[in-house]
């Protein structure tokens, strides 16, 4: 059931034994800077769940380049680029339970993913046998369907088209942070904070993610640094929403689980 059109937003390049990701931005920069480059390096993406299909890199317009399978090219069987999106209802459960559902090692291995060259074979985003065949209770093992479902995901370091952004999905990426506090605590009072994800050219706000302060007090002091803004790898999995105020456009969401979220240091 080999998914059409599915877009890619990094792929993984292969020369003998080099192998390197490279995400859509980092191409359609190096087209701009270095053509040589780029007509050398384009030629030997392939798909970095499976690494066996080759990949195309497309630019219709530097807003919407991404990296797709290129035509008759084959997946492996189990390749998680062939495999349908989860079902809403799924991802509803997931953000409320994610320790039934092993959140924080899926995001953890969405980042390593990410940043180690090895192939992503286990796709960490992946469920597997979530719907079981149980309208006659006699039904036996046996005739338990096993499905396997993919988890969205939304690289961060694009902002350019927002409401690809919206709903439930793993965010992710190598990316620029700083937090807010409110500006009037008062005492004994329970207050949010901000974790201000910012781009990283212009250093304006992408996305607002909200912490209560019992589960802020929870993250490491090293991922707090409050003076100014810091590089950071992360995963997050929550539900997003595009937001318009003073701030300008940007998407806003909120962690309510630290299960739900990884950092990574870079
Ligand atoms: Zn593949």
């Amino acid at each position: 059931m080999a998914q059409k059109g599915t877009k890619f937003e990094y792929a993984l390049y292969v020369d003998g034994n080099k192998k390197e990701k490279y995400t859509v931005n980092e191409l359609t920069a190096m087209r701009n800077n270095n053509l040589l480059m780029y007509n050398q390096t384009k030629i030997k993406l392939y798909c970095p769940y499976c690494g066996k299909a080759r990949l195309t890199h497309r630019c219709p317009s530097e807003k919407n380049d991404h990296f797709t399978t290129i035509p008759h090219e084959i997946h492996e069987t189990d390749c998680s680029a062939e495999i349908d999106y989860i079902p809403s209802k799924y991802l509803i459960k997931m953000k409320d339970v994610p320790k039934d559902y092993n959140m924080h090692n899926r995001l953890t291995g969405v980042l390593a993913n990410l940043f180690l060259a090895d192939n992503e074979m286990a796709n960490p985003a992946t469920i597997v046998d979530i719907e079981v065949n149980s309208k006659t209770p006699t039904t036996s093992l046996k005739q338990r369907t096993t499905t396997r479902y993919k988890i969205p995901r939304k690289l961060l370091t694009n902002d350019k088209i927002l409401s690809e952004f919206k709903g439930i999905k793993i965010f992710y990426g190598k990316v620029i942070i700083k937090w807010y506090e409110p500006s009037n605590q008062e005492s004994n009072s329970y207050y949010n904070h901000y974790m201000h994800i910012l781009n990283p050219d212009k250093l304006t706000l992408i996305c607002s993610v909200k912490f209560k302060d019992r589960l802020y007090r929870q993250i490491d002091e090293k991922y707090k640094q409050k003076d100014s803004p810091f590089k950071v790898g992360i995963a997050f999995f929550t539900d997003m929403i595009v937001k318009c105020d003073n701030k300008g456009t940007f998407l806003n969401s909120e962690i309510s689980d630290l299960d739900n979220i990884v950092f990574y240091d870079l």
